[in-house]
């Protein structure tokens, strides 16, 4: 337990003019403020609002437009947000909410104190929660697509409305992988590239469909946690495994059903018999002489070209994979299965007399097997990723001594979330942290014309850890007094997120 004092003896902040309020210009109207959210420095009329529509002028008041959304521990019942029937019991129990990040304000320009330094307790514990929006200009998504289909080159370019936003990146094990977003683009380029990568990461992050171009590939509709659509057609299932995995698999259930059978890929495509699983199973060699280049027994690369036909290939027809036989030990009624790694493609053949395969109908078994690569298949979808560095200059609004903000994450004494949303922290320099945009709210992103992303962040640690470090703890609110202020909107947590107040040791 703490030997600080209880969160219930922390005084109120004390107003600070010389930390949160710069002098406004001398030629500036009367009837307008500044704010000094972010470097744009908008002056606005009363009533009107910033470039960014976050901010506005509220009867001479600069206020942040949207409530800071407060996010509810399950299965707590909480108080009425009216000050005046307010008992204080907040904090005799767990923290029943916790503070995120989203629409909290921000630091700019980054010496002042987070805006929420929020004082809770949580199993016995005093808590310290630092909130605040980060503005992000060093951030990018990172995509990943579940398709088999060729989107394009790796390092191709991908446009959104016609501007550079991003790239293609490698294939992962039936992913392809797409980097958007990133400081190139927000400000290496040309303003309207700025602009338009600002707005597609916007979306994207909060949870909204965009459409991409990939040059010389797909045209793509990308959404978090929903299936891609490619070239207008929404993606189905995630294969279940390359060709040589397919085969390994399924050996067994196709060994006594079919002389030979080619799982079709475009990495690598599989020959059941050549396969190390058919020498297992003591399968005769059916003759198949396959095109591409043979990698090691039943395996080989690049059949066909990368396409969005059979197993990722540009191929319509599977036979013409087919180099030919050899007459030596091929025979006639040789039965051919030719199926894709999705099970979408399935083809039997019995070979004629003159060793051509000619279609014939699927026996249940083989058509049993078929099906049950297609029920291996896991449902396609896009994942989204925000990728930020949050190592700069938003430490100081934690505490005075950044480098131990760093440390104190690194040592596991702090913990990051975004939106309450667990981040995964890089190894290495910095704050680099990676977090899945599904576990945050919708709406947790916005953006400022400099060009940059906001997104919230939190860092939550044990009180004396902050005091440690060197943290403003003269700005440390109470949770109660957060409640009581009733200027914040509540959501309920999202139950797959670890409660972000857990003591971390
Ligand atoms: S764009 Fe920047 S300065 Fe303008 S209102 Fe938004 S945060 Fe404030």
């Amino acid at each position: 337990m703490s030997a600080s004092p209880e969160p219930s003896d922390v005084a109120a902040p004390a107003a600070d003019a010389a930390v949160v309020k710069a002098r406004a210009p001398e030629n500036m109207a009367s009837n307008k403020i500044q704010c000094d959210a972010c470097p744009v420095l908008c002056q606005i009329s009363e009533g009107r609002l910033g470039a960014c529509d976050r901010w506005g002028n509220v009867e001479g008041q600069l206020r942040r437009m949207d409530p800071v959304v407060l996010m509810q521990r399950p299965g707590v019942e909480l108080v009425p947000a009216d000050p005046a029937t307010w008992e204080g019991g907040l904090l005799h129990q767990d923290a029943p909410v916790f503070v995120s990040g989203v629409a909290s304000g921000t630091t700019y320009p980054d010496y002042k104190p987070a805006p929420f330094i929020v004082a809770s307790r949580a199993q016995g514990v005093d808590m310290v929660t630092v909130v605040t929006e980060g503005i992000f200009s060093y951030c990018s998504f990172k995509v990943k697509i579940d398709t088999d289909r060729y989107l394009g080159p790796e390092q191709a370019t991908v446009r959104h409305q016609g501007e550079a936003v991003g790239h293609v990146t490698t294939i992962e094990y039936g992913s392809q992988f797409l980097s958007l977003g990133g400081v190139h683009h927000l400000t290496g380029g040309s303003k309207r590239e700025g602009r338009i990568t600002c707005e597609l990461m916007e979306r994207l992050g909060n949870h909204h469909a965009v459409d991409l171009d990939i040059e010389g590939g797909a045209k793509l509709t990308v959404q978090a946690s929903r299936p891609p659509i490619v070239n207008g057609v929404e993606e189905q299932r995630m294969r279940v495994g390359c060709g040589s995995a397919t085969i390994g698999i399924f050996a067994k259930q196709w060994f006594g059903h079919a002389d030979e059978v080619v799982v079709v890929d475009d990495h690598i495509t599989g020959v059941l018999t050549e396969h190390q699983a058919g020498k297992c199973l003591d399968m005769k060699p059916s003759g198949i002489r396959l095109r591409g280049r043979k990698s090691t027994p039943g395996r080989y690369f690049q059949v066909a070209n990368p396409g969005t036909g059979w197993g990722g290939t540009d191929i319509v027809d599977p036979l013409s994979i087919i180099e030919g036989w050899d007459p030596k030990v091929a025979r006639p009624g040789l039965q051919l299965l030719m199926v894709s790694t999705t099970g979408e493609h399935a083809q039997w053949y019995v070979l004629d007399d003159a060793l051509v395969p000619q279609p014939a109908p699927m026996p249940a078994p083989i058509q049993t097997v078929v099906d049950r690569i297609g029920e291996n298949c896991e449902p396609a979808l896009a994942t989204v990723l925000f990728l930020g560095g949050a190592g700069g200059s938003l430490r100081a609004g934690v505490t005075e001594n950044p480098i131990l903000l760093t440390r104190s994450i690194k040592d596991l004494l702090t913990r990051v979330t975004c939106g309450g949303a667990q981040a995964y922290v890089w190894p290495g320099g910095g704050i680099t942290v990676m977090v899945d945009v599904t576990r945050m709210p919708p709406g947790s992103f916005g953006s400022v014309p400099t060009p940059a992303i906001v997104a919230p962040i939190e860092f939550t640690m044990r009180r004396d850890d902050y005091e440690r470090l060197g943290g403003h703890v003269d700005r440390i609110r109470r949770l109660e007094d957060v409640w009581a202020a009733g200027e914040h909107r509540v959501i309920d947590w999202q139950g797959d997120n670890p409660w972000p107040l857990e003591p971390l040791r």
